[in-house]
């Protein structure tokens, strides 16, 4: 016996089902993976395994829209956060975790709570009945995904997201790639650069658009998320496209020339022991033998091993703006709440943000009340806002949260002021909320 049934033990369902087994009700958390049935990007059946990056990004509460998200979660007893902080590993400014002690932390602590039965289980259809928060993912098990399609009436929209390359440590080259942040920003030395020169560059440009990619014919035209776009749709897009973005030079000083280099590809830690090391920017739909062939072209990568190839997968998600109400309950079924990336928000805190919500909406109709939404000038209020109503329904596109979603600041200031006026304004109404 149950109070309520979660689908999904990934980001959004662990972090809904640790906000209801606190608030004091009896959860079943179904999770396939463990029962025989895996993902096409998970690689173990530990909850709330983080399928690619191992970064949470900007920690910044002030002057950046996610670290604000992340304090708000904080605020609110968010068991993604506490277990990010308690395995992060350097990332300068943001907050990046050692993936394996993360998940097993999240694991550990949902196991041991008695409020919550996990059962590893595939469920195929939506429960007719019963309180229930769908929080499957992107790449949710194609038999839901139809049960929700009939529900919904539409077809939920599909394409693809970009994964990066993960390198082992012990084969980079440090008589050229060397540690530096750029701007020497958080511990100064948090990432590892490989400098290009100018021919190498463009040598390596020409060789992304040559290299030969996995086809995806039915998914032609696929909308990518800027923020995880594969390197060689960038390099598409123009010559310099990469130098200006995830491959620029500029802040980073090659110890060889003391200046800053042409181009550069950095990598980030991917675990806590520093063994692992990812490519940072380099989601790619290049075929493997292409990858490792081109890859070891960087200076500094010539002999690189690679502990984890990038690769594309689906991504699933329904149109939400439409079909969910304020609370985030399916409007034709009110019994069941969806949560995640799966609603159409985008990325690992985002989906545990909407999980959070989706508990904390679903212990109050448990106990027979109503939570007021989160203010719109609060992290979470703008990007649930975004979700259940304000965003454009036939452009619906997954969104990571940014000021863009927020209320606008009137009257004219600078950038770097505009960023503080949001978040000061945001405490301010978080505060006030959290009060009533
Ligand atoms: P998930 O964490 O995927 O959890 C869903 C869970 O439901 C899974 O454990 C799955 O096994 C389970 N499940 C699915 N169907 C069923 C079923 N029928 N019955 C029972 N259980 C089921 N975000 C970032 O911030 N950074 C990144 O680098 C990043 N990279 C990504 C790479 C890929 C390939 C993909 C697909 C997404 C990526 N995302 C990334 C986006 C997003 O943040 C993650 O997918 C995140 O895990 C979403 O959280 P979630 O809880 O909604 O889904």
């Amino acid at each position: 016996t149950h109070d309520i049934h979660i689908i999904g033990g990934g980001l959004a369902g662990s972090e809904a089902a640790w906000q209801l087994a606190s608030a004091g009700y009896k959860v079943k958390l179904s999770e396939m993976r463990g029962s025989g049935d895996m993902t096409p990007a998970h690689q173990s059946d530990r909850l709330a395994e983080l399928v690619c990056s191992n970064s949470f990004r900007s920690d910044d509460a002030e002057r950046n829209a996610v670290g604000l998200l992340h304090q708000e979660m904080r605020d609110l007893g968010s068991l993604i956060l506490a277990q990010g902080d308690v395995h992060k590993v350097p990332a300068g400014s943001a907050l990046a975790v050692d993936r394996d002690g993360f998940a097993d932390g999240v694991t550990a602590a949902l196991a041991a709570h008695p409020n919550i039965a996990i059962v590893r289980e595939r469920v195929d259809q939506l429960p007719a009945e019963g309180l229930t928060i769908v929080a499957t993912g992107p790449l949710t098990a194609p038999g839901l995904a139809e049960s929700i399609g009939s529900a919904t009436g539409k077809e939920s929209l599909a394409f693809f997201d970009a994964i990066a390359p993960i390198v082992h440590f012990e084969s980079i080259d440090f008589t050229t790639a060397w540690y530096q942040s750029r701007w020497n920003k958080g511990e100064g030395k948090d990432y590892i650069n490989c400098p290009m020169s100018k021919d190498e560059y463009l040598a390596f440009h020409a060789g992304l658009l040559a290299g030969e990619k996995t086809e995806f014919r039915e998914w032609e035209n696929v909308p990518y998320f800027e923020g995880c776009m594969p390197v060689e749709v960038m390099a598409e897009r123009g010559v310099d496209t990469l130098r200006y973005g995830p491959m620029k030079g500029v802040g980073l000083d090659d110890p060889r020339t003391g200046r800053w280099p042409y181009a550069v590809v950095q990598l980030r830690q991917d675990n806590a022991s520093g063994t692992l090391w990812n490519m940072v920017g380099f989601q790619t739909k290049l075929k493997y033998g292409a990858q490792v062939e081109l890859f070891r072209t960087i200076p500094g990568l010539e002999k690189a091993e690679f502990a984890r190839l990038g690769g594309l997968h689906r991504n699933t998600f329904i149109r939400s703006p439409e079909l969910l109400d304020g609370t985030l309950r399916l409007k034709a079924r009110p019994n069941i709440r969806f949560a995640g990336q799966i609603t159409g928000c985008e990325g690992y805190v985002e989906s545990a943000a909407i999980g959070l919500l989706a508990g904390r909406f679903a212990a109050a109709e448990l106990a027979g009340k109503t939570l007021p939404a989160p203010p719109r000038e609060t992290a979470l209020g703008a990007l649930l806002a975004h979700i259940t109503g304000e965003a454009e329904v036939e452009t619906y596109q997954p969104m990571n949260v940014n000021f863009g979603l927020f209320p606008p600041i009137e009257g004219r200031s600078k950038k770097a002021d505009r960023k503080l006026m949001y978040t000061s304004r945001a405490r301010t109404a978080f505060e006030g909320w959290l009060a009533a």
